[in-house]
């Protein structure tokens, strides 16, 4: 017997960070494992009982986790790494694993797939022997089913987890090791059906990509096997994150039961011709990754046409709704238009019961759903504020000569001559720490407690203090230290329009980490300056140079939910716009370096190579243009957060900042050779010390990279500077570091 209404997901932070707190409380020891348990038994009630409400017919389960769903399949599959084996109790061997103990570095973490959740890098090695561990699965199976729920356990499927997986200590590729894997899953098959599981969901996300050759044949010849094993429950294969291509197909000629497919980045047609004729197929109609109300009269016609070449057909949403906040019911002051457009994760499970309703009984059995839905959509068309004539003119009339400024080795001669900064100039990457007490006062301005007034003055004195630091530090290039944001997309979105903040639209962005991304839904444009106060203020109390401070328009979009109503490349364009508004004023108020932030270059990147150039191309396209409408003697810098650029690499030079800033202080500035093949030839701040770590690293380690960075670049070439923002460390390792890598650049200038 099938289902018809699912999600192959749902968030388990809880609606109110519960899990957040219980965590953080367990890992300070204010509780204890069978408390923190208690409260993750209490929102996987709470979950469960939801979806039930809303009218699912079959429950996901086993999608909660205390940290991440891809260490928990480690956890399962016996492959922590060796370095954790010491720890004899389960739980703080999964945390160590997760964040690290004592003596003991974490698993790597990454992006999930074009996500802004990163999970943990499983590492697979020659100590690796995998081994079955089902007692999480097992266990929240059976507090699913005694509760009556028809529950259907989700884990990472055998291909997904070895595709994400990285080789350590010499080690194969980990997809070479799938055979090892395979009796191990239909072993858990068996034990899941003993426990009562009619169906399995097995995730294969990375079948949407082509991230390994030759999947589509691997996931055949796996789910072949796998559907071989004899009491089993009924097997469901689910892809997201894009169009599973042929692999469906592929898919299709094995002896799985069922096949969730993504209709929201994917198409109706490959899965029309993948041959699916004898599987239950879920159709993810409705959008897990991103925040708006479904058409539902398209969805509804999608799924007639779908139903007459599947054998069965379910509806679900597109992929796990971990992705988006939990309710609009939590948003007191939302615009009403806008909370018309919108669904979040409660809205969305009403939106596949209601399409359910409408497959099986017609739409006017949800005539109510239906036309809400149409109103809402119909609001959203013509809503004036998504269509601004002043910014569609602006967007109209735009040239080439908009996204270009003058011949770079001119535009460094006349800074060269404006800037006259000593050879290796010193800087930092934009902010310093924010204290409890900026966040202190930030609540307070929040809760009315202080003025604007109070709070500017107190940010003020923030900036004093930070600017004074820097001078007796001896740096050369100054910051004001960002103590006024929150977040640096947020920040900027709260002064655009076209944004609105929510108050309670937190997702996980990994472990009890939470973010609250702006939804970006109108017409975006800068109505007044937004940093230039604060900017002049910190110039006004120095004689050094002060360097403005924005945020890039491409890792603005990647940090938003974004309105999904015209091109990205658009919507990229009007932000951009409203950031070269911001370079101009800054510059007009005499502000001659300016910094465009571009850390999430790399995040938005498509996850199939053959879509990859059109985004870099509109993505560098944004960027020159938030850039372009300054003098040559402006000297435009941008920050990237990572120095493995893959792909990417080229688009660094495309984007032609007068000066990069970078990550390479941990992998021993090897990133300046990878920019020296690609023939980059502007300047570069290769990251000479690491701020993710509390350490602080003396002197000559960093005159030591600094050597290796000179040896690779030309002086003239070359800024000193931290790796990121300050922000997350103390004032007092800020000071010490600072100090050490002054000494090594003076020490270093002495030599060229
Ligand atoms: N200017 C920002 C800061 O210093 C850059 C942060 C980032 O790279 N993510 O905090
Ligand atoms: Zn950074």
């Amino acid at each position: 017997m099938g289902f018809t209404t699912t999600v192959p997901g749902t968030a388990r932070i809880g609606a109110d960070r519960e899990l957040k707190r219980a965590v953080e409380g367990y890992w300070a020891g204010l509780l204890d494992a069978t408390e923190l348990e208690a409260v993750a038994e209490q929102l996987r009630r709470t979950d469960r009982e939801q979806l039930i409400a809303a009218g699912l017919d079959s429950i996901p389960v086993n999608t909660f986790s205390y940290y991440d769903q891809m260490l928990d399949a480690a956890v399962m599959l016996g492959a922590l790494p060796p370095r954790v084996a010491g720890i004899a109790d389960p739980l703080d061997r999964y945390f160590a694993a997760a964040r690290g103990a004592e003596g003991v570095t974490p698993l790597e973490m990454t992006k999930w797939f074009d996500t802004n959740y990163h999970y943990l890098v499983p590492e697979i090695g020659p100590a690796t022997s995998f081994a079955l561990d089902t007692s999480k699965v097992l266990a929240e199976l059976a507090e699913a089913t005694d509760a009556g729920a028809a529950a259907r356990p989700v884990v990472i499927g055998p291909v997904t987890f070895l595709g994400l997986s990285k080789a350590v200590d010499g080690g194969a590729q980990p997809l070479s090791r799938i055979d090892e894997l395979l009796p191990l899953y239909e072993q858990l098959l068996t034990e899941l059906a003993t426990t009562g599981a009619q169906w399995v969901q097995l995730d294969e996300p990375i079948l949407v990509t082509d991230a390994h050759d030759g999947l589509p044949e691997l996931a055949e010849r796996v789910y072949t096997r796998i559907a071989g094993a004899t009491d089993r429950p009924k097997i469901l294969v689910q892809t997201y994150f894009g169009d599973a291509g042929a692999a469906l197909a592929a898919l299709g000629r094995t002896g799985v039961e069922g096949i969730g497919a993504d209709l929201v980045e994917g198409s109706v047609e490959t899965i029309k011709a993948a041959g699916l004729g004898d599987k239950l197929v879920v159709a993810g109609v409705v959008d897990g990754h991103n925040v708006w109300r479904t058409d539902l009269d398209a969805a509804l016609a999608t799924l007639t046409d779908l139903r007459e070449h599947v054998g069965e057909l379910a509806v679900g949403t597109s992929c796990s709704t971990l992705h988006v906040p939990y309710t609009l019911a939590a948003e007191d002051d939302l615009d009403p238009a806008l909370r018309g457009w919108l669904a979040f994760a409660a809205e969305k499970f009403d939106e596949v019961a209601a399409l359910a309703g409408a497959l099986a009984a017609g739409r006017e059995s949800q005539a109510t759903a239906f036309d809400a839905a149409r109103d809402a959509l119909a609001s959203r068309a013509t809503d004036p504020r998504l269509h601004v004539a002043a910014v569609r003119d602006r967007l109209g009339a735009l040239t080439a000569a908009d996204r270009a400024r003058g011949e770079a080795t001119a535009r460094r001669a006349a800074q060269h001559e404006a800037l006259a900064l000593p050879p290796l100039p010193t800087t930092t990457i934009g902010s310093f720490p924010q204290t409890g007490d900026i966040r202190k006062a930030r609540q307070q301005l929040r809760q009315g407690q202080i003025t604007a007034e109070q709070y500017r003055e107190q940010m003020e004195t923030e900036i004093a203090e930070v600017i004074a630091l820097q001078e007796q530090i001896g740096l050369d290039v100054l910051v004001h230290g960002e103590p006024e944001r929150n977040d640096m997309v947020q920040y900027f979105a709260e002064q655009l329009t076209g944004f609105f903040a929510t108050a309670n639209g937190w997702v996980q962005s990994y472990g009890s980490r939470c973010v609250r991304p702006p939804i970006l839904f109108g017409d975006v444009a800068r109505p007044t300056p937004m940093t230039v106060g604060w900017i002049t203020h910190a110039q006004s109390l120095t004689g050094k140079i002060v360097k403005g401070m924005l945020t890039g328009p491409v890792t603005i979009l990647a940090w938003s939910f974004v309105r999904d109503d015209q091109p990205l490349a658009q919507t990229a364009d009007q932000v951009a716009l409203a950031i070269r508004d911001e370079t101009v004023d800054l510059e007009r108020a005499g502000v001659g370096i300016i910094q465009v932030d571009e850390p999430a270059l790399r995040e938005l990147l498509p996850l199939r190579s053959a879509d990859r150039q059109a985004y870099l191309d509109w993505a560098v396209g944004a960027f020159k243009l938030s850039t372009s409408g300054v003098a040559d003697e402006t000297q435009i810098h941008t920050h990237l957060c990572y120095s493995e650029f893959g792909d990417v690499i080229g688009a660094i030079a495309d984007l032609d900042a007068d000066v990069t800033s970078i990550e390479a202080a941990r992998s021993h500035m090897e990133v300046l050779d990878d920019l020296n093949a690609i023939g980059f030839s502007n300047e570069v701040g290769p990251g000479v010390y690491d701020i993710h770590s509390p350490r602080i690293p003396g002197a000559e380690e960093m005159t030591t990279l600094l050597r290796e960075a000179l040896a690779a670049v030309p002086a003239e070439r070359v800024w000193v500077n931290p790796d990121c923002g300050l922000k997350t460390r103390t004032t007092e390792q800020v000071t010490a570091a600072l100090t050490a890598m002054v000494e090594a650049a003076k020490a270093a200038r002495a030599q060229v």
